[in-house]
């Protein structure tokens, strides 16, 4: 990997919520000038406001590389094109100067839980996502109410944060993880963050509860947790799927041993998450990950914490998944012990590298444009991003973990949020500048 003796980054972020992907990327905008101009017919004669952005050393993770001498030009939300810079520039358009700084996708972690503990520190951690560059998260167990009420808010504008995929409560079994291991006696929490299942049919309704409360995809736990816990009958999955599948719901699991990922396998679940952490992958599994189109979200941040194999077993385990090509999303459980909002996501990445991933394959695209071996996927159509390091050395984040496995050079320090026209607005552009 390339490092950046200088770390500075901006990111964009548009908001589309609800149209399930981004509006626009920086590569994306390389060809989406129809977008844009479908756009700019749209309006009822209000011209759209330009934004154009020159000066940056452009990272597109379109396997191009970085690009120098560009300008960026964004048109209401969405970027329209990415161009050598000719020193001509669009009237009445606002030109912002980014010499020294390096410009970039926004980071994505498909694994995260926001709502859970303490939620007076819940906006404290929306701001630190986005310092680190994070702009989507996909929350895979909070409460139920606070985590959709926060989705909503931010989507409209209301509060700052990054966009939010969520799935509410997570189904286990009845003194299965986390119920048993981590939240015993906390009867609010397990009330309102997990839903205990031991029944097809009730957790067949408990599925179209969710699915009516809003939420956005389902989660399954499917562990002994090393003996220590109850574990999923797989009847009770089974069912789940299905009614989720039936609904239009894509259904993630938690799993640690590989047996809990055949369960998976065999009840055409969409996604696994923590996976292969008490064992490798074997070989009929890989293949069934690649033919029924799951991925898998490793979370070495986390499960390096407490996996019998150890971090060298895990990046060994994740190497396997990509070279047989199965969709590996990147994620990183924070906020457990030891994993922070947003900087883990940089930590995960490393580990990326670490396996084999190029920078390109890391950022979420495969730089021959042919099929992978093993691309990192991200949520949905975006991709996952990174530009540099988080800095391992100084104190300056609050939430700084203590277990960061190795020194890195060429590192970042803790990012910083710029001021930019709209920058805290979803629908607009919001930037992190990264020094
Ligand atoms: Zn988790």
């Amino acid at each position: 990997m390339r490092r950046f003796s200088l770390c500075l980054l901006l990111t964009l972020q548009f908001a589309a919520c609800g149209s399930g992907k981004f509006a626009g990327t920086v590569d994306g905008g390389q060809d989406g000038g129809a977008d844009a101009g479908t756009d700019a017919g749209s309006d009822v004669g209000l011209p759209e406001p330009v934004l154009v952005l020159r000066g940056a050393t452009v990272f597109p993770a379109s396997g191009e590389g970085v690009l120098t001498g560009q300008v960026v030009t964004v048109r209401g939300e969405r970027i329209d094109s990415v161009l050598p810079d000719t020193g001509q520039v669009p009237a009445n358009a606002t030109v912002i100067d980014l010499d020294g700084l390096f410009l970039m996708p926004g980071l994505i972690d498909n694994h995260v839980h926001i709502a859970t503990y303490d939620l007076e520190t819940v906006p404290d951690t929306m701001e630190t996502f986005l310092d680190w560059g994070v702009t989507s998260v996909k929350d895979v167990c909070s409460r139920l109410d606070e985590i959709l009420d926060l989705r909503d808010q931010i989507a409209r504008g209301e509060t700052f944060g990054p966009r939010i995929v969520a799935v509410g409560p997570a189904f286990t079994a009845p003194d299965g993880h986390p119920a048993a291991t981590m939240w015993p006696g906390q009867d609010d929490l397990i009330a309102n963050a997990l839903r205990l299942v031991q029944d097809p049919d009730l957790a067949r309704q408990e599925v179209g509860a969710l699915a009516a409360a809003g939420v956005d995809q389902i989660k399954c736990v499917m562990t002994d947790c090393f003996g220590n816990c109850a574990r999923m009958d797989p009847a009770v999955l089974d069912a789940i799927v299905d009614e989720a599948h039936a609904l239009g719901f894509r259904v993630m699991v938690h799993t640690d041993d590989p047996a809990d990922v055949t369960a998976v396998l065999d009840a055409n679940a969409d996604g696994v998450e923590h996976g292969f952490v008490a064992g490798p992958p074997q070989a009929d599994q890989l293949q069934r990950l690649v033919q029924q189109g799951v991925f898998v979200v490793p979370t070495l941040s986390v499960v390096k914490q407490y996996a019998p194999v150890g971090l060298d077993g895990l990046i060994n385990h994740l190497e396997m998944l990509r070279l047989a090509g199965v969709m590996v999303a990147l994620g990183t459980d924070a906020d457990n012990g030891g994993v922070p909002y947003g900087e883990s996501v940089h930590q995960e990445l490393g580990y990326f590298e670490q396996t084999g991933y190029s920078p390109t394959e890391a950022h979420g695209r495969n730089p021959t444009g042919s099929s992978p071996p093993g691309p990192v996927r991200t949520t949905r159509n975006s991709g996952t991003r990174k530009i540099c390091r988080p800095d391992r050395s100084g104190g300056q984040s609050p939430h700084r973990s203590h277990s960061h496995p190795e020194p890195q050079d060429g590192d970042c320090q803790r990012p910083r949020v710029a001021s930019l026209p709209g920058c805290h607005r979803p629908g607009r552009i919001r930037s992190q500048v990264v020094k």
